[in-house]
């Protein structure tokens, strides 16, 4: 099957700023697809060269679909109601507004509110249905929850489920490791213009070493460890020569956010 967005080569300089240095990346078909990285690594360069935005100095990118966009930030007129957007932003589309996406994500309750008047998280879904107005194959989101209250957070991520389900491909930029756990399929991190990794959320977290930790009734005793089975014997058998009783085990995994800071940290800038 051929992937939803195939970028090759993508550089991208502004002045003598080189953000871009060769970014290659692959987002199958029906995945939701994370950008991650740190502040001004050029997520937002990259999706907006994606998107067509901004032009490429050189690279090649192809999307496979019809593409639906959210910006990190939108704007509309101050006085524009939600609704008024969504049938203006539907003529523009030559589609008609599907009830059901506008109740999901809330738009259809917004009514009569102006837009000057929406809160952070209901101009986000605001901006979120219009963009599904095209009803794309293909839908970029430039951090789609920043800004938003747990609820809120929550609510978006189960309309990006619903939409990856029905077959949508999602593309989006986020900042926070334990979001990109929960909601992506896959994800790769941007350092020094180039991805220094892609793949699944729990190879990133694999990356960092496990930890094993067994409670006595003096406490826990944790160890980091590349060899789960060899720490644990060890933890149990120097409780066992203290005669001490064992309460409890653990066995965790490595962390995202941990691996993460670790391939941040490894930059060379
Ligand atoms: P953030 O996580 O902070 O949103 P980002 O990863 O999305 O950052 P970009 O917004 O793509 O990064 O910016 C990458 C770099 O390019 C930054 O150093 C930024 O200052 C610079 N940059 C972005 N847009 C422009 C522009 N129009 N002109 C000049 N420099 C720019």
């Amino acid at each position: 099957m051929r992937p939803a967005v195939t970028v090759r080569g993508l550089e991208k300089a502004y002045g003598p700023r080189r953000v871009l240095r060769g970014l290659d990346l692959e987002v199958r078909r029906g995945e939701i697809f994370a950008l991650l990285g740190a502040n001004g690594a050029g997520k937002t360069t990259a999706l907006e060269c994606i998107e067509g935005l901004r032009r490429c100095d050189a690279g090649e990118i192809s999307v496979d679909g019809r593409l639906g966009v959210q910006l990190q930030s939108g704007a509309l007129p101050g006085h524009l109601r939600a609704m008024e957007a969504v049938r203006l932003f539907a003529l523009w589309n030559g589609t008609a507004p599907d009830g059901a996406m506008l109740a999901e994500l809330g738009v259809d309750r917004l009514g009569k509110r102006p837009y000057a008047a929406m809160s952070a998280g209901q101009k986000r879904r605001l901006h979120l249905a219009l963009a599904l107005l095209r009803r794309p194959d293909v839908l970029v989101l430039d951090e789609p929850t920043a800004g938003l209250d747990v609820e809120g957070r929550s609510a978006l991520h189960g309309c990006i489920r619903r939409l990856r389900d029905r077959g949508c491909t999602v593309l989006l930029s986020s900042h926070d490791a334990a979001e990109v756990e929960r909601l992506c399929d896959r994800l790769a991190v941007l350092r020094d213009g180039r991805a220094v990794f892609c793949g699944t959320p729990a190879e990133l977290a694999a990356r960092s070493p496990r930890t094993v930790a067994v409670r006595t009734a003096d406490g826990w005793i944790r160890r980091e460890t590349g060899d789960v089975g060899g720490a644990l014997l060890a933890l149990l058998e120097d409780a066992r020569r203290r005669g001490a009783a064992v309460l409890d085990v653990e066995v965790g995994r490595g962390a995202l956010e941990h691996s993460l800071l670790e391939l941040l940290e490894e930059g060379t800038e």
